[in-house]
């Protein structure tokens, strides 16, 4: 046994020898000599490895098989990371899946900036230095009403710069109904204390009063702080100080009040029969000295902190060497000015913003998208599988509308033999992987984000149908 296994040790080729091998040429066209070296070496040491445990697969030595065993690694270490899914969760704004789709126009922007030098930072009429955030302030403030506007690269920096600028070392009241945590990662009492900022905490969880307020003001007070709670609700016996009622709060005692909207809307959605979000505008107009809010979850552009309120203190902002910290690159700069532009000048916003268009998507087109994939569906999968056009509803997700579900119309998935969870996992192992949602032990696909029919149909052979 120790005898064959010594044999086929000097029957593996050399590295030298798998480089020169006229399969090799290809590899080394693409990727360069070190790493296709590596490689090499890399499946010398698994086929040696195999020959050790006396593995049958080691069976072929020759240098054919080593390097298809090369070609293998290589084709799998240069797929990325992040891949394209299809999403039938149902859940439009998906943290896990990337949250807003970008509009076209967003693509195109990135796309046009990406390659070739632009004037992020050059004002070029005066021939000088500018400031990168500056064509971005006048779209902002054009659709909030607010003075002046600057920008960062998510929410929560948009959260932390605000506190770390007007209250750093000094006290900020906040409601203990409003004490939030987003996504694990987010939550007021940490990035509060990151920021240098020292939490007052007052009221209760269910009830907070002005007088709660009021009282907690002193001259170590440096900001009133708002949070929508934008992931829960808190129902039943409950009062909330409105934003009025903290801005009159605020001035009395010379105080300004910012609030961390979440998804702050630029247009009503109430319009569409859905569910009010607050809008940016009308919190400005309440009174509001700061308003923060996503970029990326009911507006639909790029992921950023986009910051408005008063001149003075964006002024401050924006003089903070923490704002250099946190600011956005070209590309999201790009991508965000397009996406305004859009809210600013398209006949229809609900058609070209993706996310606004999977909300205000009608019911029947919904259903009627159903009707032509399950047949679809049900030919690629086989009669082991049973499917149902279903009513259904969903829930809108990450930090939108917390309470709020939308109706929608899903195609239950049922298999012979299967779970749910089994069925929900064959369906994550296609190309690209289709995500559904599990409910009573049923799998479903939502058709609310859904816009091609075969997008549905899964390819279960590993490699990318289209
Ligand atoms: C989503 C959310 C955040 C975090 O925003 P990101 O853009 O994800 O950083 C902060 N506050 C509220 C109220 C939110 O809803």
């Amino acid at each position: 046994m120790a005898e064959q296994a010594a044999q086929r040790f000097r029957a593996l080729p050399s590295v030298d020898r798998l480089l020169k091998h006229s399969r090799c040429a290809a590899l080394l066209a693409r990727y360069n000599h070190d790493y296709v070296t590596q490689k090499c070496r890399e499946a010398l040491d698994q086929v040696r490895a195999e020959i050790r445990q006396a593995q049958p697969s080691s069976g072929d030595l020759h240098e054919d098989a080593i390097l298809g065993r090369v070609e293998t690694r290589i084709a799998a270490e240069s797929r990325p990371g992040h891949v394209r899914v299809v999403n039938a969760t149902g859940t439009i704004l998906h943290t896990n899946l990337g949250r807003a789709l970008l509009p076209q126009a967003a693509i195109d922007a990135m796309i046009a900036v990406a390659g070739d030098p632009i004037n992020l930072e050059y004002d070029l009429a005066a021939g000088k230095r500018g400031r990168r955030e500056e064509t971005l302030q006048s779209l902002l403030v054009e659709l909030t009403g607010a003075e002046a506007a600057t920008v960062v690269n998510n929410n929560a920096a948009a959260v932390l710069l605000g506190l770390n600028t007007l209250a750093e070392g000094r006290e900020v009241i906040v409601s203990r109904g409003e004490l939030i945590e987003i996504g694990g990662a987010f939550r007021i009492p940490e990035i509060m204390a990151k920021s240098g900022a020292i939490l007052r905490e007052v009221g209760s969880t269910n009830r907070t009063h002005p007088a709660d307020y009021e009282n907690a003001v002193n001259e170590k007070t440096a900001l009133l702080l708002k949070v929508h709670t934008s992931n829960y609700k808190v129902v039943g016996f409950t009062a909330e100080v409105k934003l009025e009622q903290l801005v009159a709060i605020g001035k009395q005692h010379n105080v300004p009040v910012m609030e961390d909207l979440g998804s702050g809307a630029l247009i009503d959605l109430s319009k569409y029969g859905l569910p009010k979000e607050p809008l940016v505008a009308e919190r400005i107009q309440a009174g509001a000295d700061v308003v923060t809010f996503s970029g990326d979850k009911i507006l639909g552009g790029p992921q950023a902190g986009l910051m408005v309120g008063k001149k003075s203190l964006i002024a401050r902002m924006n003089k903070n060497h923490m704002q250099r910290a946190l600011r956005c690159g070209k590309l999201t700069l790009a991508a965000l000015e397009a996406t305004l532009r859009l809210y600013r000048q398209a006949p229809e916003i609900t058609h070209v913003i993706p996310t606004l268009r999977a909300f205000t998507r009608p019911l029947e087109e919904i259903r009627a998208l159903g009707e032509t994939a399950l047949p679809r569906l049900q030919t690629a999968l086989g009669s082991d599988f049973r499917l149902k056009l279903e009513n259904s509803t969903a829930q809108i997700g990450s930090g939108a509308l917390p309470t709020e579900k939308l109706p929608t119309v899903v195609i239950a998935v049922e298999h012979a033999k299967l779970s749910a969870d089994a069925v929900a996992k064959k369906f994550r192992g296609a190309n690209p992987p289709i995500l559904g949602r599990v409910n009573e032990d049923r799998f479903l696909l939502d058709l609310r984000t859904i816009f091609d029919p075969q997008e549905l149909v899964p390819n279960f052979g590993g490699v990318e149908s289209s």
